[in-house]
């Protein structure tokens, strides 16, 4: 298996000096995330601000994908609206399973276009969707905490 057209340098980079390392202080959300079938782990923490993902940070360890795919998504859901962070989950989870997608969110420029090359691979989608996983599960559980 030719993995060099998987480990793009986005990839590589995000995987070396991962981005928003750490947990959040006095978080809304914690969630821990794992993937027996590579060993991957993160825990990822949120705070939500009157619907906005005000902060976020991950801490984990596995294989280049599941962590720099971590690094790459607190990049792009913080600042965003809750409703625009599960429109981008859904495209994302679209995309690395190389299913039809609407481009709304991402486009080929952007660094979470480097992960569409997982969906040749179908052992490592799980890698490159570990953190998005993780992030939905947390935010749809603190929404029905409150109830919406
Ligand atoms: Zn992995």
């Amino acid at each position: 298996m030719d993995l060099d057209d998987l480990y793009q340098e986005i990839i590589l980079e995000h995987y070396k000096q991962p981005k928003n390392q750490g947990i959040v202080a006095e978080a809304d959300i914690e969630v821990d995330g794992r993937n027996p079938f590579c060993g991957d782990e993160i825990k990822l923490t949120l705070k939500i601000d009157e619907g906005t993902v005000s902060d976020v940070k991950f801490k984990g360890s596995g294989c280049a994908i599941s962590q720099a795919s971590a690094s790459v998504m607190t990049e792009h859901i913080k600042g965003k609206k809750v409703s625009e962070v599960r429109e981008l989950f859904q495209e994302f989870s679209h995309m690395v399973r190389g299913e039809e997608h609407q481009h709304q969110h991402i486009d080929d420029m952007d660094e979470l276009s480097a992960f569409q090359g997982v969906s040749s691979y179908p052992t490592r989608v799980k890698c490159a969707m570990l953190a998005w996983n993780a992030m939905k599960d947390g935010i749809e559980r603190e929404l029905d905490k409150h109830g919406e």
